[in-house]
């Protein structure tokens, strides 16, 4: 059974054709800059063979046609016709509260994406036209929708209000959503499978480390708590985003440099974060690399990350009761041995010890890198968010019975 998977972004598709009963990658593509200037498609197949060419995408149906055309190309084809996909797994971002598991698209369902724009202007637009590019291309075959935000909606009241007047909630809908939901679900499943297999009884902390960052805290496999809000602007400081601030300092700086909402939005996204502190870079190789050269500020930007995060899981192992596993997970998590094992210093009181010898050099593998007999246990955990989606959207399809 062949899964198709979907993730557009602002500018971009992603995609991914799945052999689902071996788990296996068929091809994996890429169409960006579409819209802008110079746009560029990347499309692999499991063999290696790679197809690498600028194109003419004006928007993202042209970037469908694209993908079609390769995904049946004689050259580079995995499929001879469009009905070999058995369905499309489409990651959307925002799912508001309507939506707590994924969703088989219909009109309905369109309608509430549509509802949540507000919340994510620049992907769930993108997101619905690669739904309903896919719908008018391959009919017939079920389409579904995979939300950000689900694995969220579990948590409690106390966990996702804001101390706003409670108005803005009831009528803008102003409350923590949290995102990376696909990735904190899976993660915390794997983790679970680890600890024994009973999700009953677990609390968990799933840390997704990337570009952007998130951190979970999840009790007998549901969401209680997470550190993205709103919007992922929100938690650790990221890449470029700037995280918690106090909020107090928005309309300081708007005032201060007669700036519109859009530029401080602007600033706060991509201009601030590890590469705003450090002034050198966004990516924690580049930090790592000048911090060792004696650049203070990339030091000063590690720093950082590293003491916000260990709040963050410290402050979820009250929320959890105490703590099971912590699990790293994406680009930083997976891969920065350093900025993990440095992340969970000062948290042996709470039974946290990690062995630099199972941790250093392990990347982007399954692994526990806790100390023999350490209380809770510390998983690398690679995150598969395809593969994830493929799964919700076979199972929510019942296609596996
Ligand atoms: P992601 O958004 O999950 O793809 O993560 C991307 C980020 O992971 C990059 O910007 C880097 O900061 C980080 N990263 C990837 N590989 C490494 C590595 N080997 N060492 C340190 N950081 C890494």
């Amino acid at each position: 059974m062949k899964i198709l998977i979907i993730n557009s972004g602002s500018s971009s598709l992603k995609y991914q054709v799945i052999n689902y009963e071996a788990r296996e990658v068929l091809c994996v593509g890429l169409c960006e800059r579409i819209g802008i200037d110079d746009p560029s498609m990347t499309h692999k197949l499991s063999d290696g063979k790679t197809f690498k060419g600028n194109m003419d995408f004006k928007t993202h149906r042209d970037a469908v046609f694209a993908m079609v055309e390769k995904l049946t190309s004689e050259e580079y084809g995995v499929i001879k016709e469009l009905d070999e996909i058995s369905a499309v797994g489409h990651r959307v971002l925002h799912g508001g509260e309507e939506f707590t598991a994924p969703a088989l698209v219909t009109d309905e369902v369109k309608q509430a994406i549509r509802k949540c724009f507000a919340w994510g202007p620049l992907h769930n637009p993108a997101n619905l036209t690669g739904i309903e590019v896919c719908e008018e291309i391959m009919p017939g075959i079920p389409q579904v929708a995979i939300f950000d935000t689900a694995f969220h909606q579990t948590m409690p009241a106390e966990a996702f209000i804001y101390a706003l007047p409670y108005r803005y909630y009831e009528e803008l809908g102003i409350r923590r959503y949290g995102f990376h939901g696909t990735s904190h679900m899976y993660v915390s499943q794997q983790a679970v499978e680890l600890l024994g297999g009973e999700a009953e009884g677990t609390r968990i902390i799933t840390c997704h480390l990337g570009n952007g960052s998130s951190f979970a805290a999840v009790k007998d496999g549901k969401c209680v708590d997470t550190s993205m809000g709103l919007t992922p602007l929100a938690g650790i400081a990221m890449g470029t985003r700037c995280g918690d601030i106090d909020p107090a300092i928005v309309p300081y700086i708007m005032k201060a440099e007669n700036l519109t909402p859009d530029e401080i939005d602007h600033i706060m996204n991509k201009e601030s974060g590890v590469r705003g502190v450090s002034g050198v870079s966004s990516d924690f190789r580049d930090l790592a690399a000048t911090a060792a050269e004696g650049n203070e500020r990339s030091k000063l930007a590690l720093d950082m990350f590293v003491y916000q995060g260990r709040k963050i899981i410290a402050s979820y192992a009250a929320a959890l009761g105490g703590v099971d596993a912590i699990v790293f997970t994406a680009g930083i998590g997976e891969n920065d041995t350093d900025t993990r094992a440095r992340m969970l210093e000062n948290l042996e009181f709470m039974g946290v010890e990690v062995d630099r010898s199972k941790n250093d050099g392990l990347r982007a593998k399954v692994a526990d890198i806790s100390k023999d007999g350490s209380k809770v246990r510390v998983f690398v955990i690679p995150t598969n968010e395809e593969l994830s989606i493929a799964i919700q959207t076979v199972e929510l399809l019942g296609l596996d019975k």
